[in-house]
C-alpha cells in the first residue's frame, strides 16, 4: 500500500512540473493517456525492454552469432533524494547485498550536480541471477526469524525504502568461434547494426522491436503497469557448414605460415581464397580468404600491422586499412580469372554448335589474329589435340579457334547468360559484377583473349557459380548463403529453396565437359590437384597480372612476373556433390606461375572434406600416384605432403629416427616435421645418414614449374563493364567515417 501512495507522490510531483509545459489541455476521459505520456518521460516507470537481435547459425544449428541479456545497475538519484526516508535503507541494501562502497554512492546521491540525476549507471554487465539478488533482499518477509512485531515491522520497513534502483536491460552481441567465417558473417555494432557480411544484409531482418512498461494510474487512482513484449529478431540459419569452414581456414593458414614473410604481412599471397559449392542448390558450405579477423575485436590489426604502423596511420589510411581486413575477397574482389574460364567457354561453344565433340585442332604454339601474336602456355605448339585436349592441355590456340568459330555475338551471349559483368545476387554485401566488353568494344583481339579467361574480371562466386552450372547438367542456381529463416521460438518462418534462374547449356554438354575435366586431372595440368581415391575433375588456372601500381615503368602492361593461380574441381564426376575453388593470388614467392600452388591446397582440403561429406573413395589408390603426389599412404588421410615413403636413420647426436621422411622442400625431417641433423641428399638422390649409411628411399621431388608463356599485349579488361554499367543494384563500397562512429568502440 505504501508503495502504491508513493508511486502516486512521485508521479504527481513530477506530473505538476512537466504538464505544466507539455499538455495544454487535460480531460477526464483522457487521464490515461495522460499519465502514460507523463510516465514515459521517467526511465523508472517506463523502461523499454530491449528486442534480441536473431542468432547466426550454421547449416546444423551450430551458433556463429548470438545476443546475450545484461542488466546496467541504474541509480535514480531524484527518486531517492524525494524522501529522507530512502537514502541509507537503500546504501545498506547496495554495501550488503553487492559489496559496493556507501561513501561514493552517498556522494553521487548527494553531489549538487548529480543529486536530481535519474539514470546514473553503477554497476555493468550484470546477469540475470545477480539481478535477483536485490529483488529478494527489498521482498524477504523475516517470517522464518525469531523476531518480535515491532521489530519485523521495523525491518519491513527499512526495506521497503530501498528505492530509486533499478536494472536496465540490454542485449550484447557476440560471436563464439572468433575469426571463423570471420568475412561472410560480419559484425555489428553495438547499436545493433549490421557492419558487414550477413550482419549487414541481413540487418533488419535480425533486428527487432523494443518493447515497452508503462507504468500508469487508473481512474481508481490505482498505480498500474502495462507491458509491450518485444518482437526478438529472426534467426538466420546459413548454408555454411563450420567443419567445413574451419578445414579451409585451416588450409589458408597453413599457406600464409608457409609462404608469408614479414614483409608479406605473414600473408602466403596477397590474396587466398577458398570457396566451396553444393553444384545442386548453389549453397555456400565454406568461404573464406586470408584476411580474416576476430569478429569479437574487429578494430583489431594487430595480426597484420605494429602498433607503431597503425598509430601512424591518418583517417583515410586507418579506415581503409580496416575495410581492406573486413572485405571478402570472395564476393567483393574481381580479377581475371585465366585458365579456370575455359570449361565455360568449350560448354557454350558445344551449346551453340560452333564446335562438336571430337572436333581436331591444331596448335603450333601461338596464332596470329589481325596484327597480335598469341602464345599458348606451350610456346613450341601442343601440335594436334581433340577439343578434351584442349581443356586436359589447357591450350590456349584451340580456344582461341574455338571462340572464333562461336563470333562475338555467341561469345558474349554466353558470357551474359551465365552471369559474367553482372552480380550473381548473392545474399551478402558489396558484390562486384566484374568488367566485361560489350559489343562495341570487343574485336578479335578481345575475343581471342577472353576465350581463355584473360581481358575481363569475375568474381569468385561468379565463376564457381558459373563452373557449378557447366558440370551438374546445365543449370545455374542462384549463389546463396542462408538457407532458413526461424522467429524467437525457432519455428521456421521462411525456407530459402534452392532456385533455378536459367539452363545455360544442356545436360549432354554438361556430361562432355565433366569427362574432359575429368581428363584433364588425371593426364593434363591438373595432376597435382589429385585426391587418392576419388574421381575428381577441374582445370587449372594461371592468369598473368597487370601492373596497376601507380607510377610504375610497367603500368598497364602485363608480363610483370605477377601472376593469379587457381585450381577449380569437382567431385565425384559421375554425379558431382561438390565443387572447391581455389584463388592464390599473387604467391609470395619468385616464380609466380605455378598453379601447384592454388591444386596442393585444394588437395590438402578436399582429402579433408569429401570423407567429411560422406564421399566415399571409388578409385584404387596406386603407389605410382602417391609417388607423384609426394604423398605417403599415412598422407591419403591426413592431406599431409611428402616427397618420400619414411625411413629409418641417425642424427648427428646419435639419436635414431624411426619416421624420417623426405619432405617436399627436400629436408630431411622427423615424424614432426623437424628437420633432422646430419643428414643429407647425396649426388645419387640417396639420402645419407649423419653415420654415413646410404637409405634407400625414392624421393620425388617436383621442382619444375608450368612453363607459362608470357603475352605482353593481350587485351586487358574495359575499364568499365557495359553490363554493369546498365545495372542500377547499389554496389556496397566498404564502411565510412561516420559507420565507424556509429560503431563506437566499447565505452
Ligand atoms: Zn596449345
Amino acid at each position: 500500500m505504501q508503495i502504491k501512495l508513493l508511486a502516486v507522490f512521485a508521479f504527481v510531483l513530477l506530473g505538476l512540473v512537466v504538464l505544466l509545459i507539455r499538455i495544454s489541455f487535460i480531460t477526464v476521459t483522457e487521464g490515461n493517456t495522460y499519465a502514460r505520456k507523463v510516465l514515459s518521460q521517467q526511465s523508472y516507470d517506463s523502461q523499454t525492454i530491449p528486442y534480441r537481435r536473431g542468432e547466426i547459425q550454421d547449416r546444423n544449428g551450430v551458433t556463429l552469432a548470438k545476443s546475450d541479456l545484461y542488466y546496467n545497475m541504474i541509480l535514480d538519484c531524484a527518486i531517492i533524494n524525494s524522501d529522507s526516508d530512502y537514502l541509507e535503507p537503500t546504501l545498506t541494501a547496495l554495501e550488503e547485498v553487492y559489496g559496493l562502497d556507501t561513501d561514493k554512492l552517498r556522494t553521487l546521491i548527494l553531489d549538487e550536480e548529480t543529486a536530481s540525476s535519474r539514470y546514473q549507471i553503477i554497476q555493468k554487465r550484470m546477469t540475470r541471477a545477480e539481478t535477483e539478488r536485490l529483488d529478494a533482499y527489498v521482498n524477504e518477509d523475516f517470517s522464518d526469524q525469531n523476531l518480535s512485531e515491532e521489530e519485523r515491522g521495523e525491518l519491513l520497513e527499512e526495506r521497503s525504502n530501498v528505492q530509486g534502483v533499478w536494472f536496465d536491460a540490454f542485449y550484447e552481441r557476440s560471436y563464439p568461434y572468433d575469426s571463423l567465417a570471420s568475412n561472410v558473417v560480419g559484425f555489428a555494432n553495438d547499436e545493433d547494426t549490421g557492419v558487414v557480411g550477413i550482419e549487414n544484409y541481413y540487418n533488419s531482418m535480425l533486428n527487432g522491436t523494443n518493447g515497452r512498461i508503462y507504468g500508469y494510474l487508473n481512474s481508481d487512482l490505482e498505480y498500474e503497469k502495462t507491458t509491450i513484449e518485444p518482437e526478438h529478431g529472426y534467426t538466420l540459419v546459413t548454408t555454411l557448414d563450420m567443419n567445413i569452414q574451419e578445414i579451409v581456414e585451416k588450409y589458408i593458414a597453413e599457406f600464409d605460415e608457409e609462404y608469408g614473410t614479414e614483409d608479406s604481412d605473414y600473408k602466403g599471397a596477397a590474396n587466398v581464397g577458398v570457396v566451396v559449392m553444393d553444384p545442386n542448390s548453389g549453397e555456400i558450405l565454406a568461404m573464406a580468404c586470408n584476411s580474416s579477423f576476430d569478429l569479437n575485436d574487429p578494430y583489431d590489426m594487430s595480426s597484420l600491422y605494429s602498433g607503431a604502423e597503425i598509430k601512424a596511420m591518418d583517417n583515410t589510411t586507418y579506415v581503409d586499412a580496416l575495410n581492406d581486413m573486413w572485405s571478402n575477397f570472395c564476393v567483393s574482389e574481381s580479377y581475371e580469372p585465366g585458365s579456370v574460364f575455359k570449361p565455360i567457354t568449350v560448354a557454350s561453344a558445344l551449346e551453340c554448335g560452333a564446335v562438336h565433340d571430337g572436333d581436331a585442332f591444331y596448335c603450333g604454339g601461338n596464332l596470329l589474329i589481325t596484327d597480335t601474336v598469341i602464345n599458348c602456355d606451350n610456346i613450341y605448339g601442343h601440335g594436334d589435340e581433340t577439343l578434351e585436349y584442349a581443356i586436359v592441355n589447357s591450350c590456349n590456340v584451340a580456344l582461341m579457334t574455338i571462340s572464333a568459330r562461336m563470333g562475338i555475338s555467341n561469345f558474349l551471349y554466353y558470357q551474359n547468360v551465365f552471369n559474367f559483368g553482372y552480380q550473381t545476387g548473392i545474399d551478402l554485401p558489396g558484390e562486384t559484377p566484374g568488367v566485361v566488353y560489350d559489343k562495341s568494344g570487343m574485336n578479335e583481339v578481345e575475343l581471342a583473349t577472353c576465350s581463355f579467361g584473360q581481358g575481363f574480371t569475375v568474381s569468385m562466386v561468379q565463376e564457381i557459380t558459373a563452373f557449378s552450372t557447366v558440370i551438374n547438367g546445365g543449370y545455374y542456381y542462384q549463389p546463396h548463403v542462408v538457407r532458413q529463416v526461424l522467429d524467437s521460438e525457432g519455428t521456421e518462418v521462411k525456407s530459402i529453396e534452392p532456385l533455378v534462374l536459367k539452363q545455360p547449356v544442356s545436360s549432354s554438354v554438361s556430361s562432355l565437359v565433366r569427362q574432359y575435366l575429368t581428363t584433364a586431372v588425371q593426364k593434363g595440368t591438373g595432376q597435382k590437384s589429385q585426391v587418392p581415391g576419388y574421381l575428381t575433375g577441374g582445370k587449372t588456372g594461371t592468369a598473368e597480372k597487370i601492373d596497376l601500381e601507380p607510377g610504375s615503368s610497367t603500368l598497364g602492361q602485363r608480363a610483370t612476373g605477377k601472376y593469379l593461380v587457381s585450381f577449380i574441381g569437382a567431385c565425384p564426376m559421375d554425379d558431382p556433390q561438390v565443387v572447391i575453388y581455389v584463388v592464390v593470388d599473387e604467391p609470395n614467392v619468385d616464380q609466380q606461375a605455378d598453379s601447384s600452388y592454388a591444386q596442393i591446397l585444394f588437395r590438402k582440403i578436399a582429402t579433408e572434406v569429401f570423407p567429411y561429406m560422406d564421399l566415399y573413395p571409388t578409385e584404387e589408390v596406386t603407389q605410382e600416384l602417391l609417388w607423384k603426389l609426394g604423398l605417403t599412404e599415412d598422407d591419403v588421410v591426413k592431406g599431409g605432403s611428402r616427397a618420400s615413403a619414411t625411413f629409418q636413420c641417425f642424427d648427428s647426436y646419435g639419436t635414431l629416427h624411426n619416421d624420417a621422411y623426405v619432405n617436399t622442400d627436400g629436408e630431411i625431417v622427423d615424424g614432426d616435421g623437424n628437420v633432422i641433423e646430419g643428414c643429407y641428399i647425396n649426388d645419387e638422390g640417396h639420402v645419407v645418414d649423419a653415420y654415413g649409411n646410404v637409405i634407400d628411399v625414392t624421393i620425388d621431388i617436383d621442382t619444375t614449374t608450368e612453363e607459362v608463356a608470357e603475352n605482353p599485349n593481350i587485351a586487358s579488361p574495359p575499364n568499365e563493364s557495359a553490363a554493369a554499367s546498365a545495372d542500377d543494384t547499389t554496389v556496397w563500397s566498404g564502411v565510412t567515417d561516420e559507420d565507424l562512429e556509429d560503431a563506437g568502440e566499447d565505452e
